[in-house]
């Protein structure tokens, strides 16, 4: 599961428009800020790498990035803009849910859930719409290091509030994994995960 080589593919801005060369892919998701470019860029351990999808215009655009020549990690726009008007949340939603519907090398979504905050609803809403379209899912919980939260709860107590909040959701449970971009906590258990769920 080691990362040996990962070179930036292609933007596009609709599911058709992705690579067509069959390879296994995992879409990273989840709201802006959650730490998504920080996970990539830790997973990759190369920091120009994530960054290309931070170019103003290409956030809003599917992100291939090829590892070691045979799988794709997708980087899909975040969700949750506070600012965002509901028209260009709309957008989000038909032109990513395209995405997820239509892609068939598709392996897992990494759904990215912010461990320093408690359990967001546009959060628990995306997994069980993922869910209901039978989409597999891993959960991975970034900021699991920030230990010291003003007012709220810690990372492991929102994380617990979470879980609970999806069991009731779930039939089948998904996978959880918590990481951290600043210690690297979770960054093997995520590669070895994806290379599981990829030789299965
Ligand atoms: P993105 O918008 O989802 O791509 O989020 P970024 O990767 O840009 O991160 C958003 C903010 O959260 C930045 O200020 C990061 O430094 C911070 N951040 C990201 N990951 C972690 C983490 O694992 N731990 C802590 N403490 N901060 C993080």
């Amino acid at each position: 599961s080691r990362v040996k080589e990962v070179e930036f593919v292609k933007s596009s801005a609709r599911a058709r428009d992705c690579p067509k060369d069959n390879k296994p892919e995992f879409a990273i998701l989840g709201r802006s800020n959650v730490g998504k470019s920080s996970l990539i860029n830790a997973l990759v351990r190369k920091k120009e790498v994530a960054l290309t999808s931070k170019k103003p215009g290409k956030t809003q655009l599917i992100n291939h990035f090829l590892v070691n020549k045979s799988w794709y990690i997708v980087d899909l726009p975040g969700y949750g803009f506070a600012k965002a008007s509901e028209t260009a949340r709309m957008d989000w939603s038909s032109f990513t849910k395209g995405y997820f519907i239509n892609r068939d090398t598709l392996v897992a979504v990494l759904l990215l859930v912010d461990a320093s905050v408690p359990p967001q609803k546009i959060d628990l809403d995306c997994a069980n719409w993922l869910g209901r379209n039978n989409i597999p899912l891993t959960f991975v919980f970034t900021k699991c290091d920030k230990m010291k939260v003003s007012k709220g709860k810690r990372p492991d107590e929102n994380i617990r509030d979470f879980q609970q909040l999806i069991r009731q959701n779930y039939k089948v449970h998904p996978s959880w994994i918590m990481t951290s971009s600043v210690t690297g906590l979770g960054r093997d258990e995520l590669l070895l995960h994806m290379s599981q769920l990829r030789n299965y």
